[in-house]
Formats: C-alpha cells, sequence, structure tokens
C-alpha cells in the first residue's frame, strides 16, 4: 500500500534536511525562514510506495500567509495518510504550539524532535515517554543534520499510517469545553468521529471557509454563535485568543513536563550576535562582509584564476587545439570560423569565470549556512523599516544573490500585496551569479582589476532598491502599511563542508550547463547576425563586421543608449542578448571584440574593451545592465508571481526605466563635473535628479489626501 507522509514544522526546524536525508533528494536547506515556499514531493530511499512530503515551515494552522495555507490546506484537504512532525528540541515551546493543533486535526502524527545533537551538547535531558503520553502520539528525538534516528521516526509514521488515528483529546478550560462540546452536538455530530473536536475548535474561531466547507446554514451559525459568545463573556477575552492562551497553557505545561534544560550560561551565538547586530557596528560588519565575500571571490584567488583561464586556457590553448583539429579534418572555412569565432571565443568567454563563480558561491554557501544571513536581514529590516519599507523583503533579495528566480519566488511570504508586488519588481537589482562575469569582465578590462568593482555593484543593487522602494510606496499604487516582520535568529552552526561542497557545485553547475545550452545557442547566432549582412554584393558573409546584420539592429536603437555614453552597436547588442542571459552579455562582447588582432599582449577582449571605454562609460554599461529587465527566465517568474500582464509589463518597464535614469544621471553628471561637458543631456540629468528627490521626500499617499482640503475631495 502507498503511504504518503508530510513533513510540517515549524520555518527552519530542519524538515528540508530530513527531508534530503530520507530521500537522497538535494532541495536546498538555508539557515533562516521561508526558504521552502512550496510543497516538494520525493520518494523515500528504499520504499518505493512510500512518498514523503516537505511542506513549506508553518507556525500554526490558522493561515495567515500564502505559505501557511499551502501547508494547511495540503493537510486537511489533501489527507496525507501521517503527518511527521518536525519540532525543533532547541526551541520546544514555540514548535510544539503547532504540535497541538497537528494532533487533533484527526490524522495520525508522530513527532520528531529535531537536532538532538545540540540537546545533547548543551545537556538538556528531554523525556520523550512523557511527552508521547501527554500529546497522545509517539514521539522520537533524532538529528536530521547527523541522521540519527531518522530511520525509527519514518518507521514509527509508516506504523501508524495503517492504524486509525487516536484522536488526542487534550481537555481545555471548562467554559471553553463546554462551548467546543455544544458546538460538536449542535452541528457536528454526523461528520467522521475524529474531525469532529477539530472542526468544533475551527468554528469557534468562527473560521469561515470551514464553516462553509461543512455547508452549514445561517440558523445554525447563528445557534452556535451564541455558544462562543457565552464563553468569550465568561472568559473576557476573544475566541482567538481564548483558544491560543489555552494551547500556550498546553505546551507550557508540555514542556514543563518533559524537558530538563541544563543551566544556561549566555550562549556562543547570543555573545556574537551582541557584536554583529549592535545598533552601531551592524552596518559596517554588513559592508566588510560583503565586501570580502566579494574581494576574495573576485579579486584575489578569484582573479588569479579567471585571469589564466582567460588568457591561457580560453585564449590560446583551447583557440589552437581545436583549431588543429579543424585543420586537421580540413572543415569548411565557414564552420570552422563558426566554432572558433563564435563558439569557442562566446561560450569561451562565459566559462572563463567559472572558478570566480564557484568561489562565490562558496562563500555565499558559508555565511549562509553558518546563520549569518538570517542576521543580514534583521540588521536590513531595522533600516528599511525606518524608510516605511518592509523587512521581509529581504529574504527574497539575499536569495537574489545567488539567482532571481527563486528570489522572486521567495517573495510569496509577503501577506501585503502592496508590498510583496514591490518586491518582485526590485529584487532583481541585486547582482545576482549571472550578472558576475559582466562585473568582473569590467572590472579586469577597464578598472584595473580594482578590488571596489564588485562590492561597489552589489550596494548600487541596494540602494536601488531601497530608493525604489521608497518612491513607489509613495505613490497611490503601493500604499499600505508595512507589515511587521517578526523572524527567528537560528543559532549560529559551522558550515558542513559536505552539504557546502554540494551546494555549491549545484548552483555552479547549472552555471556551466546555462554556458552549453542557453549561451551556446545564442552565441551560434550572434556570430550568424555578425558574419552575414548586406554588403556591397547583397546578401551574404561580410568582410566587415560593421556591415553586418547585427550591427544594423544595433545601430537601428542605438540612439536611445547614446545619452548613457556607450551608443556603440555592440554594447547595445551585447545588452540585447543579456535579457536572454545575463552572461550572454559576455559571450557576445567575446565574439564582438575577439576577431580582430590586438598587438598589446595579454587578454584580446580586455584590451578592445579597455581602449572602447572611459571608466565613466564602463560603469555607465555596467550599472545599466544590473538594474535593467532581467533574464528571460527572471521575467518569466515576475510573470507568474504577478499573475497579471499589465503588473508584468509595468514592473519590466520600471525596471528598464529606473536603469536608463540612473545610468543617464551617472554618467552626465560624471561628464560634468570631470570635463565640464554642459549640454542638453546634463540638464536632463539634472532634471532627473529633482524629480527623484521630491519623489523620495514628498509626503506619502495616504497623507497627501488627508491634507488635500475638503473642496478639493468633493471636486475630485
Ligand atoms: P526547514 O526550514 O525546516 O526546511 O529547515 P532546514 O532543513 O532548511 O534547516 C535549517 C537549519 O537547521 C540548517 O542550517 C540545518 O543545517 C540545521 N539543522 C537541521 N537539522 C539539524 C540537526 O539535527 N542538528 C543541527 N545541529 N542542525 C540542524
Ligand atoms: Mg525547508
Amino acid at each position: 500500500m502507498a503511504i504518503r507522509i508530510a513533513l510540517a514544522g515549524n520555518p527552519n526546524c530542519g524538515k528540508t534536511t530530513l527531508f534530503n536525508a530520507l530521500t537522497g533528494l538535494r532541495q536546498s536547506v538555508g539557515n533562516w525562514p521561508g526558504v521552502t515556499v512550496e510543497k516538494k514531493e520525493g520518494r523515500l530511499k528504499g520504499h518505493p510506495d512510500v512518498s514523503l512530503v516537505d511542506l513549506p515551515g508553518i507556525y500554526s494552522l490558522s493561515p495567515y500567509s500564502p505559505e501557511e495555507i499551502v501547508a494547511r490546506t495540503y493537510l486537511v484537504e489533501g489527507k496525507p495518510d501521517v503527518i511527521l512532525n518536525i519540532v525543533d528540541g532547541t526551541n520546544l515551546e514555540r514548535n510544539l504550539y503547532l504540535t497541538t493543533q497537528l494532533v487533533e486535526l484527526g490524522l495520525p502524527v508522530v513527532v520528531a524532535i529535531n537536532m538532538l545533537d545540540i540537546l545533547l551538547k548543551n545537556g538538556d535531558i528531554l523525556d520523550t515517554g512523557t511527552l508521547s503520553a501527554k500529546l497522545g502520539c509517539p514521539v522520537v528525538a533524532v538529528s536530521a543534520l547527523e541522521e540519527t534516528g531518522i530511520d525509527d521516526a519514518v518507521e514509527l509514521a509508516m506504523l501508524a499510517a495503517d492504524k486509525k488515528p487516536k484522536v488526542a483529546r487534550h481537555h481545555y478550560s471548562g467554559a471553553l469545553e463546554h462551548a467546543l462540546a455544544h458546538i460538536e452536538e449542535a452541528v457536528l455530530h454526523d461528520q467522521p468521529e475524529n474531525i469532529q473536536h477539530w472542526y468544533a475548535i475551527r468554528l469557534f474561531e468562527r473560521d469561515r471557509k470551514i464553516a462553509e466547507k461543512l455547508g452549514l446554514t445561517e440558523q445554525q451559525l447563528a445557534h452556535i454563535e451564541k455558544d462562543i459568545a457565552a464563553c468569550e463573556e465568561e472568559l473576557d477575552n476573544d475566541s482567538e485568543t481564548i483558544m491560543s492562551l489555552e494551547r500556550y497553557d498546553w505546551v507550557g505545561k508540555l514542556v514543563a513536563s518533559s524537558l530538563h534544560a541544563a543551566p544556561k550560561e549566555e550562549s556562543t551565538s547570543d555573545r556574537i550576535d551582541k557584536v554583529v547586530t549592535n545598533r552601531f557596528l551592524a552596518l559596517p560588519i554588513f559592508i566588510l562582509v560583503i565586501t570580502g565575500i566579494y574581494y576574495v571571490a573576485m579579486h584575489s584567488i578569484g582573479a588569479f584564476i579567471t585571469d589564466w583561464m582567460n588568457d591561457d586556457f580560453f585564449g590560446e590553448m583551447v583557440p589552437e587545439m581545436v583549431g588543429g583539429w579543424l585543420e586537421a579534418w580540413e572543415v569548411d572555412e565557414w564552420l570552422s570560423n563558426l566554432i572558433l569565432d563564435g563558439i569557442v571565443a562566446g561560450v569561451g568567454a562565459v566559462l572563463g569565470f567559472v572558478p570566480q563563480i564557484f568561489l562565490l558561491f562558496v562563500m555565499l554557501g558559508i555565511v549562509e549556512s553558518c546563520g549569518y544571513m538570517a542576521r543580514v536581514a534583521f540588521i536590513l529590516d531595522r533600516i528599511f523599516h525606518r524608510f516605511g519599507l518592509s523587512g521581509k523583503s529581504f529574504i527574497p533579495i539575499l536569495i537574489g544573490t545567488g539567482c532571481g528566480v527563486p528570489g522572486i519566488m521567495a517573495s510569496r511570504t509577503i501577506e501585503n500585496e502592496a508590498d510583496r508586488r514591490m518586491t518582485i519588481m526590485t529584487t532583481t537589482f541585486i547582482p545576482c551569479s549571472a550578472k558576475l562575469p559582466i562585473i568582473a569582465m569590467f572590472a579586469g578590462a577597464v578598472f584595473h582589476e580594482a578590488w571596489w568593482v564588485a562590492p561597489a555593484a552589489y550596494f548600487t543593487g541596494i540602494v536601488a532598491i531601497i530608493i525604489s522602494g521608497v518612491m513607489l510606496k509613495k505613490t497611490r499604487m503601493f500604499v499600505g502599511e508595512s507589515a511587521p516582520f517578526v523572524m527567528e535568529l537560528p543559532p549560529y552552526r559551522w558550515p558542513r563542508i559536505g552539504a557546502l561542497a554540494r551546494t555549491t557545485w549545484e548552483r555552479g553547475f547549472s552555471f556551466i550547463k546555462k554556458a552549453g545550452t542557453i549561451i551556446l545557442l545564442s552565441t551560434i547566432l550572434i556570430w550568424f547576425l555578425s558574419s552575414y549582412g548586406f554588403g556591397e554584393e547583397g546578401w551574404g558573409a561580410v568582410e566587415n563586421m560593421e556591415e553586418s546584420l547585427l550591427a544594423g539592429v544595433g545601430n537601428a536603437v542605438n540612439f536611445l543608449f547614446a545619452p548613457l555614453g556607450w551608443g556603440d552597436w555592440k554594447a547595445v547588442v551585447a545588452t540585447i542578448t543579456g535579457l536572454i542571459a545575463k552572461e550572454n552579455l559576455v559571450g557576445t562582447f567575446g565574439i564582438l571584440y575577439g576577431f580582430e588582432e590586438v598587438e598589446e599582449a595579454g587578454n584580446e577582449i580586455w584590451a578592445q574593451l579597455a581602449a572602447s571605454y572611459t571608466g565613466l562609460s564602463a560603469w555607465s554599461m555596467l550599472v545599466f545592465n544590473l538594474l535593467c529587465a532581467p533574464c528571460f527566465a527572471a521575467m518569466g517568474t515576475i510573470r507568474r508571481e504577478m499573475n497579471n500582464w499589465k503588473w508584468f509589463c509595468f514592473a519590466i518597464g520600471y525596471q528598464c526605466g529606473f536603469a536608463w535614469c540612473v545610468a543617464l544621471c551617472f554618467y552626465q553628471l560624471g561628464l560634468w563635473v570631470t570635463t565640464g561637458a554642459f549640454g542638453f543631456w546634463t540638464v536632463v540629468a539634472l532634471a532627473l535628479v529633482v524629480l527623484c528627490g521630491y519623489m523620495l521626500f514628498r509626503k506619502g499617499y495616504a497623507e497627501r489626501m488627508a491634507n488635500s482640503s475638503p473642496v478639493e475631495k468633493t471636486v475630485g
């Protein structure tokens, strides 16, 4: 018989770690809440008929946020055969709250107390027997990380799935039990016995959805309303609060009777947090950490390896080798051109950055798994909040540092629709790993490999997010209070080498895979378009690239980018191909600048780039490409998450417009300051700065409406 086991628990309690250990799959695990936003299904290793479902983390079954709804809907309506409730043993009080709800659902439940390794290390003693007796379901202690006890947990779950569940019948206080009994009697007696209690509680909390599902008449509702009101009167509270207080009371008793905690001194985590989240030190430390990450990945070791990859490996060794083969096989000239000048030059230019990308992923992996990223969300929330923005936006942005697609998807944890849309629109401002080669290319070619280029790009992204957020929040479209952001800081943990190597490899490999597929196809296309065109003798291969079809396309839209300082058709074309995948920009440059021989020693492409760009125009180009519409994959995700074409178009339009304005201001004002050149576009740039200042500092929409005179209101 096939069995379905649902893994349910609070965010960050180790569900995904357990899921991966049991299924052998590799879902991403992060030491912060909100990593799993969709449910994932997998098969139990060695038991093809047993499937496991990893649900998003939830604090309770009274859903407030989208991921809580996903989880509850699955539990109540998907009817798994058994629930395996993962409980963070280091935070029993908080985690058992959900457990008290799960055991009432009428489904078999097995509780796995996770993080046994930490409990043992702390010297805490947990009495699973007592807990099991009081909860009315099997309880085991496990460590998902060290994979201890997890087989027992699944075995218990499989056993429990076969049996008819015994529903926990906790006795609440007299008045509440009285009301619940009345509700059961009045409207629930023909429901299956094991779920009556759960329904009664839901109805007591005035859950309209459940009432609808049960098809209760207005009359019946009015009848039970009397019981609810009587109980509220007696306990002097509203029904939802009564219920949650009663649950906390229950949880308190559970913990008191089963956990004998060793006396705690201040933990190392707390001591680290005192420094790391300190009001004054937090921000400098954050800046230092980010700069350090990019410094190591892009500048020190990373740049060293990449130079070798670009100059020697893909610059000489590979072309020579491939060229030799092509000659030996007497390949047609056009094909050998395509392979050498197209594929090797284009894909090679992208692959040259693989070592740096891997290093970045290792570094990001370390700060993620040790728990620092969670602090970053906390620190930035403090800053964000000051600007009236939701700190919850920061989880998507942090995830977006790896790749924008999961970043945008993580915006689902934001309840407030306006904030969610705003986060979707701005998440890709943060440089994802695919933009890294662009940054590295410009840093290497134009900025003499200066260490500050990559961190500067990162902070440009953050500032762009904050500025956009503040401006948008003051418009009518995004008005509204931001929900407070409550996040529990997980304890610091040493990163595990195995898990770190695995996530790094997965992320890095998907980069390589992209180079072998989408980038490869794009480079072939670019090569054709840049080698063929309508020359003097009509259609055919062109001697001079300036006559190619690609140059034609680039030149046609050139004027749009000329004020930004890089209205060269090559840059325009590269930017357009960057919309397919950001790495394409580098690949396209590889092809377009790879043709002519350059006398200088060193990297040809870079030398040519350096000759075509000034510091200002390079930075303008870089900024535009960091902020403008993301790649196809991310745009598709924006489309899905917005679920509305108008919003999608608005988002893409905003991103491109914003990028254009920022690049323009930067270039024109920079030019003015450095050379004194003043013209029409300088005036436009100044006007944009003033407009931006106005949008930032004017009153919010709600305030503006409140202050407008009554006459205006009636007229308007
Ligand atoms: P989820 O949000 O419930 O899916 O939790 P994750 O599986 O993403 O894990 C959250 C964090 O807890 C990660 O940093 C894990 O490495 C860590 N973790 C999970 N299980 C254990 C465990 O048994 N012991 C320890 N020490 N850490 C664990
Ligand atoms: Mg998870």
